[in-house]
């Protein structure tokens, strides 16, 4: 590796790396390069240099060892500093001091380690003091390293583990806060140079008790010791956790960037602070952000003080008294404006900015792409599409599911919440309602919600190491920090319900207790929190879904359509559901099973009927049953039809093993044999024959419309009569029915000689032309002997849907009622990637798949064909049915937005793999990179920002869906 490059250099105007190198130089280090060195930027950045990714994974592949060559290279790249500022690292009369920082591929935020001010030392400390004639910032800056570097390089890099609340790092703040109490200071800004120089004294003191080690002087050994527990932090065991949750790989390893410091607590005249490019809460396209005079940035991310609002726009109620960077520094604001604006243009996305002000100059720090919860996500996806900014192709690729999901989830019930008192109030980082009981420590949280509790996460301040519990936990509440903290970052990035700053609360850890305005809450205690207003409520609050009814949401989902090419149906057996679904876009039911509507709220009387056909023995009682039975399913069936008002009604006949529904109940057995008019003996034999070893594999399906033709005739009568007295009252209908469990072709010319029959009455009843009262007649695929035979079947079908779900148990010879047994053990056995009745296996049960389509459609070649298993709502599975070609997916309500997201981006996928030439730069793209219109300007005439009223929420309780209800029975659907 010794001819290799390990290190890049940045800063004077040229970069030797740019944002594409993100693999090799982390995020950080990329996206300095871009800004440093690209034509169309080339901003303000302090010079430094970035140590490869490849130099980590060297380091952990060689017990802990460099590459040689690497000390001549970060030699150069010192230099490199020196030269473009002017100063020299350990130098006694003119000391340059760097930043030793982290940055993996993908933003890890506060996840790995940071040490700054790297070269202080008492000789460098006093040629400085001499240079800048302010001693109180230069003691500042040298106990802030002593505090950091101990921390990160003496005890975390050293794999010292601490009790809680014993680290170096709370000892020394605790030092601070004995200093500040004995000098009746508030703020540390309070604070004297001669008490910071007798501090400087005392951490060292501390640092030597507690690690048994002095602090290095010498300037070399902090720089390398940086370098090492940066990349050491890499396996810090929070950045491991974070790794685990977000998928990111342990191969990939972070880089290192060592920069020239820039000073933002150099005095009045200094300041820095946390931006981006739009705000990341709400999605507005507003530059927001928080800053502080005469701080470090660790100020405003760690929480420790209440940062201030950047602009007089982006103030809130709990920030209206606080100075604005755009009141105070009106020509850096301007400038730092303009450089957001050129960044967005550059990037065309959301960037999260930090900047330093050094005595009147402006530095950028960083530039990223900014994390967003979901509501954000979309609304700008939505926003730069309209303003040209981005292409819908791209702008549907930037959102994940889980960010869509977000927009579905709960939040307090306004009603209840309106007559709530509000305990405290703080800021409203990430948005939705969380429930839950109060946990004070990220461990609790784990080890709570491991129990099955509900939990609130409730800390003094924002803490990374907290990154479990805060994953665990329902919702996050601090009683410090800003929207930018950490905590505020990463819950944004999960979507997750957060509050912080909430000044009111104060956690006693002693008393195991949290008091807010007078109230004490211990432990367990439940809390309700609000992350869309920041207010904190008493109890529990119930939680209400949010729904379909958000502009952006609608917007956005108008956007997939246009981008996609999968249909996206719904599967619904009643008017509720079908409702439901088509608010989130359903374009049509692709399943509508018969029996679901003997199952819940007024199923009463048809169950008891279906029961009675159930234990009939002869034609005649089984008759009687149906045609009481038969109003009954008309209505359902003619209700739902309504609902969709001339959408596709894929109606799927009956398909349960019989002997489930006959009742266990003795009274209920008696009632039903009385009414059959016969002995309960007589009763419980029927009962008993109906018995199956295999039900999965047995009287089910069309099998059941084989043996009683006269349930598929009355089912049929009910579709087509439904959908006559619809159109006749001039209303739409599109039935279609689906015969289900189907092995060979003969079954359904069976079963269609008996549903033409039907068909041809009802015409003849209504008097309508079939042209009238269309019907089309297809089969569920959901056995591999109908995939293998499916270009028979496309022969008497007009289309096919496959039923994934008997597929995969039929396919695997999994029992689908049985896998909890085993599965669990596959999956963590990696003997299987992932549970095959949620994701679709593409390689067993999907080969079948194609196999059915290829030989369906070479005998039909428009055979429609769809799904209706529980994949058609699993993102993955609905890529591989565009993949496959099928013309529509079809799933539960609240999975449509998803399968609809997953199919617009499979289709920007497919496209731009056959035109590579487009996906290097979309048309959209192209014209915005020329004259993307300048955003709104948010200063002096912006209207003063409330944060804006989420559309309101759909208030209906979400019902179980009818197939989960089932499923809680332990029935089999
Ligand atoms: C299937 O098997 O995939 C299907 C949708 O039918 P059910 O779940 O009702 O068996
Ligand atoms: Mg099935």
């Amino acid at each position: 590796m010794s001819a290799a490059k390990y290190v890049y250099l940045f800063g004077g105007g040229r970069a030797d790396g740019n944002e594409k190198m993100k693999n090799l130089l982390g995020g950080k280090g990329a996206n300095l390069a871009e800004m440093a060195g690209h034509p169309d930027l080339r901003l303000p950045v302090p010079a430094g240099f970035t140590i490869t990714t490849e130099v980590c994974t060297h380091f952990f592949q060689n017990k802990g060892k460099h590459p040689a060559g690497l000390d001549q290279q970060v030699a150069t790249g010192l230099a490199h500093i020196e030269k473009i500022m002017s100063h020299k690292f350990g130098d006694p009369v003119n000391p340059l001091l760097v930043s030793v920082r982290s940055g993996a591929r993908k933003s890890m935020p506060g996840m790995m380690e940071t040490v700054l001010n790297v070269g202080l030392n008492e000789k460098t400390a006093e040629a400085i003091i001499k240079a800048t004639g302010n001693p109180r910032f230069v003691y500042d800056a040298y106990r802030r390293l002593i505090q950091m570097y101990s921390d990160v390089v003496m005890e975390k890099a050293e794999g010292i583990e601490p009790a809680e609340g014993m680290g170096v790092r709370q000892q020394l703040e605790r030092e601070l806060e004995k200093m500040k109490r004995a000098k009746g200071a508030k703020q540390d800004t309070d604070l004297s140079a001669d008490d910071l120089k007798s501090l400087i004294r005392i951490y060292k003191a501390k640092v030597r008790e507690v690690l048994g080690k002095d602090f290095p002087e010498d300037p070399k050994e902090q720089l390398w010791g940086g370098i090492r527990a940066v990349f050491q932090s890499w396996n810090g065991k929070r950045a491991i956790s974070y790794r685990r949750i977000e998928g990111i790989p342990d191969e990939w390893g972070t880089a290192v960037t060592v920069q020239s410091m820039v000073f933002g607590n150099m005095g009045n005249d200094s300041g820095t602070g946390v931006a981006f490019t739009r705000n990341p809460a709400t999605g507005e396209n507003l530059f927001y952000g928080e800053w502080l005079p005469n701080a470090q940035g660790e100020d405003v991310v760690a929480g420790i003080r209440t940062p201030y609002p950047i602009n007089e726009a982006g103030k809130s109620e709990h920030t209206a008294g606080l100075p604005s960077l755009e009141k105070q520094f009106s020509k850096i604001y301007a400038d730092l404006h303009a450089i957001e604006l050129r960044l967005e243009r550059h990037y065309h996305d959301m960037l999260d900015l930090e900047f330093t002000i050094e005595k009147g100059k402006l530095w950028m720090l960083q530039c990223r792409v900014g994390k967003r919860n979901g509501p954000a996500a979309v609304r700008m996806a939505i926003e730069m599409v309209k303003e040209k900014l981005t292409s819908a192709e791209e702008a549907v690729t930037r959102i994940t599911p889980a960010q869509l999901d977000e927009l579905l989830h709960p939040i307090i019930d306004p009603a209840k919440e309106s007559a709530a008192t509000v305990l405290a109030k703080g800021l409203p980082a990430g948005p939705g309602g969380a429930v839950g009981q109060v946990v004070l420590t990220a461990n609790d949280a784990v080890e709570w919600t491991r129990q099955g509790k509900k939990v609130i996460l409730v800390r003094e301040e924002t803490n990374p190491e907290d990154v479990e519990g805060m994953r665990a936990a329902e919702g996050i509440l601090t009683a410090r920090g800003g929207m930018t903290s950490h905590a505020a970052l990463v819950a944004r990035g999960w979507g997750k319900c957060c509050i912080v700053g909430a000044g009111e609360v104060k956690v006693e850890m002693d008393k195991r207790q949290v008091t807010m305005k007078g109230t004490v809450l211990r432990e367990g205690d439940w809390l309700s929190l609000n992350g869309t207003k920041g207010n904190v409520y008493s109890g529990a609050l119930p939680l209400i879904k949010a729904a379909g009814e958000n502009p952006n949401f609608v917007a956005f989902m108008t956007m997939c359509d246009k981008v996609k090419k999968l249909g996206v149906r719904t599967n619904a057996d009643n008017p509720q559901d079908a409702k439901r679904a088509r608010e989130f876009g359903a374009e049509g039911i692709g399943l509508f099973r018969f029996e679901h509507m003997f199952y819940g709220e007024g199923s009463d009387k048809p169950l008891f009927l279906l029961r009675r056909m159930i234990v009939s023995k002869t034609e005649a009682e089984r008759r009687r049953a149906l045609e009481e039975l038969f109003p009954f399913m008309k209505e359902d069936v003619k209700k739902t039809m309504e609902v969709m008002d001339g959408l596709p009604v894929t109606f799927r006949f009956l398909d349960p093993p019989l002997h489930e529904f006959v009742p266990n109940r003795a009274d209920e057995r008696q009632k039903l044999a009385a009414d059959l008019g016969i002995s309960t003996e007589e009763f419980n034999t029927r009962a008993d024959n109906l018995h199956e070893s295999n039900p999965m594999m047995g009287h089910r399906g069309v099998r059941l419309g084989i043996s009683y033709p006269e349930m598929t005739e009355v089912q049929t009568q009910a579709i087509l009569e439904a959908a006559a007295e619809l159109i006749q009252a001039g209303k739409n209908a599109k039935p279609e029915i689906m015969i289900p469990v189907t092995s060979v072709m003969t079954e359904i010319v069976d079963q269609k000689k008996l549903i033409e029959r039907v068909y041809d009455k009802v015409i003849a009843k209504f008097g309508m032309p079939k042209s009238k009262l269309p019907l089309i007649v297809g089969t569920m695929i959901e056995i591999p002997r109908a995939c293998v035979t499916a270009d028979k079947f496309a022969s008497v079908c007009e289309f096919f849907s496959f039923g994934t779900n008997d597929l995969t148990q039929m396919g695997f010879g999994f029992s689908r009622d049985d896998i909890g047994s085993f599965v669990p053990k596959y999956i963590e056995k990696k003997i299987l990637p992932a549970d095959p009745f949620q994701t679709l296996d593409q390689e067993g049960i999907g080969e079948l798949i194609r196999m059915g389509i290829t030989k369906g459609r070479s005998v039909k070649p428009t055979l429609k064909i769809g799904i209706c298993g529980e994949h058609g709502g699993d993102p993955e599975s609905v890529k591989f049915c565009h993949k496959v070609g099928m013309n529509y997916v079809s799933c539960s309500p609240y999975r449509v937005p998803l399968a609809k997201l997953a199919a617009a981006q499979e289709a920007v996928a497919d496209s731009a793999q056959k035109k590579p030439a487009a996906k290097a730069a979309p048309a959209a793209r192209k014209a915005a990179a020329k004259k993307a219109p300048a955003k709104k300007a948010p200063a002096k005439k912006a209207p003063a920002r409330k944060a804006p009223a989420r559309k309101a929420a759909k208030k209906t309780a979400a019902k179980k869906p009818a197939a989960r209800k089932a499923k809680a029975k332990g029935k089999r659907r």
